[in-house]
């Protein structure tokens, strides 16, 4: 998905991102299951600011008990991009007449990914003795010490 400069004004303006990411497993092996962010864009100068906002459901595996679970996240992140020609050495730049804004929106995605992810937040987690999910059985293993 592209952002073409010209597009991008002094008064703020907002789209609809519709970058094509669902069902991409991401870095930490959790699922992209659908998102909406809006993106708004005004340009200062030569500066472009870009924010995301939105909300968006990964399904990862509880980090305790190893079950499919579905979260939903809030998302806002704005990134700050120079001409790549004189500035570059920021971390966000631009050159050319368009920005690719897949890179920024699998970033402001990935990055808000929650470190633990629970099925609940009681999860009783496998039994270290046995391996069973102490969730669905009272394997008994812990009470005998
Ligand atoms: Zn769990
Ligand atoms: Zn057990």
């Amino acid at each position: 998905m592209l952002l073409y400069l010209p597009d991008i004004t002094e008064s703020e303006r907002q789209l609809v991102v519709d970058e094509l990411l669902t069902g991409e497993t991401l870095n930490n092996g959790s699922t992209l299951r659908n998102y909406e962010l809006t993106l708004s864009h005004y340009r200062a100068g030569e500066t472009i600011s870009l924010t995301f906002a939105g909300q968006f459901a990964v399904e990862s595996a509880c980090d305790r008990c190893g079950v499919p679970v579905e979260v939903s996240v809030e998302v806002k992140e704005q990134y700050i991009l120079f001409p790549e020609q004189s500035s570059p050495d920021m971390d966000y730049v631009y050159s050319g007449d368009a920005i690719e804004l897949g890179p920024f929106v699998r970033e402001a995605i990935v990055l808000n990914i929650p470190q633990k992810i629970l099925c609940d937040e009681e999860c009783k987690g496998l039994c270290p003795v046995c391996g069973r999910n102490r969730n669905d059985v009272d394997c008994g293993c812990m009470n005998n010490g």
